[in-house]
């Protein structure tokens, strides 16, 4: 049976490039009536939060990418969350020592950074030069009963190259010179990606795997693991990545990537869907509007074209506008758009700010309409008669857009002393600073707290505004 996975590292919002990858798993699996799997790959303690992982599953669940197993539904070959499953990346760990195919290394990262300078002044691109091969079994066995900290490295072929079938590319071919050992488990004793992802690609019954092209290089270590653990590997493509209008990798500097953007922005989820499903591949008749459901019964993943799909925000909106005008009744539109933002729940947020400030039912709309808009069309003059000059009020807006970006929690008590932080280190009064804050946020310094409307619009369109105030 075709089983397919996306497996998102929960470590920043929901990316557009995630649900391009999970469609074209989810369309390759269901097509073939098959199963889709949700696997969390949180090895990297530092960067993973429990909040990105909700957020990850909110977008695709949005999106109507369900998955048959995964963290929250079980499955027969859970945990479905890499940082429940140490004890099995350890037993492979240990096979993998055991048969030779791995070894302990004791370097320390000063010393590792020795090595690389060394190598960098004899002019050779640096690479793990196999010192902890040299290690003779007696030392290992001090060293480990000292408690002294190590990681595991695999073996890799000293010549040679190593050839695969690439699902969607034909043959790759790449030098193992090329290849670096390693690391599987870290000094923290949790495996690294590479590890990880083939033990349970394997346990869970993978058959094809399809991610993005930016793990092609990775391809040699992850199907020589197979070998050393003595496994069938699955079918392995490269997808294309998506790209900015501008052919450079999406990226969130020039457009949005967040998933939640496109839902806050009042993208219809089959829009966005389809939308992604154009993303180098078409249907057989070229149409470029179709559902999920017609995706999955014209689906070829032969059919990826491999030159960068470009994901184009104003593609994205006049497709968005045919299926609202296509396929929404009057009924459908008025329960999408109280789904979208006109429900009780987004009117309740607000409330505290609004029900203080109004007379009149009429001034609700007035003073919360940049709650219901997406990026603001501010005129030229939108920042006149300031305190600041216009080249420190552009500062301003550049190190508040950079600053926001860089919260991991997206709540007033982060985002207000980290504004406050930041008007004392540039020595700018607290009012003055914020004003320019407000009329990107909200396009007026005449409004209820700027911080309570940030924490409402939430991050991504709020950095989002911010970023184009700033440019
Ligand atoms: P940005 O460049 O916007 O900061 P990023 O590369 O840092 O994005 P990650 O957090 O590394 O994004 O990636 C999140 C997920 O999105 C990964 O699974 C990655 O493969 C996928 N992804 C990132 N960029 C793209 C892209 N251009 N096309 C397809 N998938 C992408
Ligand atoms: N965790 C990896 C990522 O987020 C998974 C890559 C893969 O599909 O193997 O990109």
């Amino acid at each position: 049976q075709v089983r397919t996975r996306v497996a998102p590292s929960p470590t920043g919002d929901p990316h557009v490039g995630t649900a391009y990858i999970a469609l074209f798993n989810y369309a390759f699996a269901k097509q073939h009536g098959g199963e889709f799997v949700l696997r969390i790959e949180d090895t990297d303690q530092a960067r993973s939060t429990p909040e990105s992982e909700q957020m990850i599953m909110k977008a695709l669940r949005w999106l109507g990418l369900d998955w048959d197993h995964g963290p929250d539904v079980g499955g027969n070959a859970g945990p479905y969350r890499q940082s429940e499953r140490a004890e099995i990346y350890q037993e492979y760990a240990q096979q993998l020592l055991d048969d030779g195919h791995a070894f302990y290394c004791f370097a320390t990262p000063e010393e590792l950074d020795e090595m690389r300078r060394e190598q960098q002044a004899a002019g050779l691109r640096p690479k793990y030069d196999g010192r902890g091969l040299k290690h003779t079994a007696e030392e290992i066995e001090q060293r480990l009963a000292a408690g002294d900290p190590y990681v595991i490295r695999m073996k890799i072929p000293e010549s040679g190259s190593f050839k695969f079938e690439d699902h969607l590319r034909g043959e790759v071919e790449i030098p193992w010179e090329q290849v670096d050992m390693q690391v599987l488990m870290k000094q923290d004793g949790l495996p690294t990606y590479f590890l990880a992802n083939v033990v349970d690609d394997h346990l869970m019954g993978i058959t094809h795997v399809f991610r993005g092209e930016e793990w092609l290089p990775s391809a040699p270590k992850l199907l020589q693991l197979y070998k050393y653990l003595g496994w069938d590997a699955p079918v392995l493509g490269h997808m294309p990545l998506l790209r900015n209008p501008d052919k450079s990798k999406l990226s969130k500097r020039k457009n949005p990537t967040s998933i939640l953007y496109y839902q806050r922005m009042g993208y219809l989820p089959e829009a966005l869907l389809n939308y992604l499903g154009r993303m180098g591949w078409s249907m057989p008749d070229e149409r470029e509007k179709f559902s999920l459901a017609e995706m999955i019964d014209n689906f070829d993943i032969k059919r990826v074209s491999l030159g960068g799909p470009v994901f184009d925000p104003v593609k994205l909106d006049w497709l968005n506008g045919v299926w609202i005008r296509e396929n929404l009744s009057d009924d459908q539109f008025i329960s999408e758009l109280h789904k979208w933002a006109f429900n009780e729940e987004y009117l309740r947020q607000m409330l505290p700010h609004i029900k203080s400030r109004v007379e009149r039912f009429s001034q609700v709309a007035p003073l919360a309409n940049f709650m219901y808009s997406g990026l603001l069309d501010l005129p030229e003059t939108a920042f006149d008669g300031l305190a600041l000059e216009s080249e420190q009020l552009r500062k301003v807006l550049q190190f508040v857009s950079w600053e926001m970006d860089s919260l991991r929690h997206w709540d007033k008590e982060q985002i207000f002393p980290a504004l406050k932080g930041l008007a004392k280190a540039m020595d700018v009064k607290m009012k003055d600073f914020m004003a320019p804050v407000f009329i990107s946020i909200a396009g007026t310094t005449a409004t209820f707290s700027v911080v309570d409307a940030m924490e409402i619009l939430g991050p991504d369109l709020s950095r989002a505004r911010l970023r184009q105030a700033s440019q």
